[in-house]
């Protein structure tokens, strides 16, 4: 025999009850009608009463643009909504994640929530505001909200998210970063160091990349400053012609090698112009991202960069965007809602 449960535990558990659970009671009628010691119970009012009448969240606009960082803020209605938590829930490969939990005050309660880049591996993210079901209130959800992420482009050479291109020169001019160390990986030239983060990041895809392909990555060039840059530029254009020069090379004080934050890489024993296409070209360009680097002036995408597909320059941005970069967010230029 099942046990019966006393009214008042009764009169709570349906109070509790999700929409999912709604519907399972209603097919099901032996858990509906459970029947008390003494006879009927007496119709409790709020049991009959639509779910909406407990909870209600509302406020959240359905479709934003947001820099990664900046904080957006919502107002949102919870009735009852004293002691209760309002959660914020991103939609993760189609199921629902909480990202941080708020406590609510009574009545009327406004979120502050900030997309930070952890959150924002994808361009876009489908964002809702959730409250748990208590005794006495339903769950309730707000509506989706989506979010189209962008990044805001640093402008200190000593942040990895600095942008330098053609139209943007690195500042201040002839700028040197303060510690430069030679990564853990073999090096040809002169120009090997980079800054410590990335020289780091760069020794641990070096060893993976040859875990994974038997083959070893070899660093070409790091750190170069704007002097040397002036004279490969010369160089090239009195080869080349300016113009052609200006497809495939920075000007001094335009190249993200003065900044220590990009690196040159080839496969051992391959020039490093024909890097692409070898099994450490296509192994870096579908990791990178995981270290922090990026392929910065991916094939295809000159006219956005202003240079020529370029598989052995790697730029090191930190793991945040480069996962954004990786999973659709394009080259740094679209990230940051620039041309080059
Ligand atoms: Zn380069």
């Amino acid at each position: 025999m099942r046990p019966v449960l006393p009214p008042s535990f009764r009169r709570r558990a349906r109070r509790v009850v999700t929409a999912a659970a709604v519907a399972a009671v209603v097919a099901c009628p032996t858990t509906a009608g459970a029947v008390a010691p003494h006879g009927p119970v007496a119709p409790d009012p709020a049991a009959h009463e639509p779910l909406a009448r407990y909870t209600a969240v509302v406020g959240w606009a359905p479709t934003e643009e947001r820099t990664v960082g900046t904080p957006w803020t919502d107002g949102v209605a919870i009735s009852p909504g004293l002691g209760r938590d309002v959660e914020l829930q991103q939609l993760v490969d189609g199921a629902w994640m909480t990202r941080r939990s708020f406590p609510t005050g009574a009545g009327t309660w406004a979120a502050a929530v900030g997309l930070t880049g952890h959150w924002t591996q994808a361009p876009v993210t489908r964002w809702r505001l959730f409250v748990a079901g208590t005794a006495d209130a339903a769950p309730a959800t707000s509506g989706v909200k989506v979010v189209h992420a962008s990044w805001e482009a640093g402008t200190d050479p000593a942040d990895p998210t600095v942008l330098v291109t053609k139209d943007r020169a690195i500042s201040p001019q002839g700028y040197r970063p303060g510690r430069l160390v030679e990564p853990d990986l073999a090096t040809q030239g002169a120009w090997t160091e980079l800054r410590p983060a990335a020289a780091k990041a760069l020794g641990e895809l070096a060893a993976d990349a040859q875990d994974a392909t038997g083959e070893r990555l070899v660093l070409v060039s790091g750190f170069r400053p704007a002097g040397y840059q002036e004279r490969l530029f010369d160089r090239y254009a009195a080869r080349h012609g300016e113009r052609a020069a200006s497809r495939f090379s920075a000007r001094s004080g335009h190249s993200e090698h003065q900044t220590g934050w990009a690196a040159d890489v080839t496969q051992a024993g391959v020039p490093f112009t024909d890097f692409g296409g070898t099994p450490s070209s296509d192994w870096v360009d579908r990791h990178a991202w995981r270290y922090g680097y990026v392929v910065r002036y991916p094939r295809g995408a000159e006219d956005v960069t202003g240079y020529r597909g370029e598989p052995w320059h790697l730029r090191y941005v930190g793991t945040h965007l480069a996962a954004y970069l990786h999973h659709g967010g394009g080259t740094l230029e679209e990230a940051f809602g620039l041309s080059g």
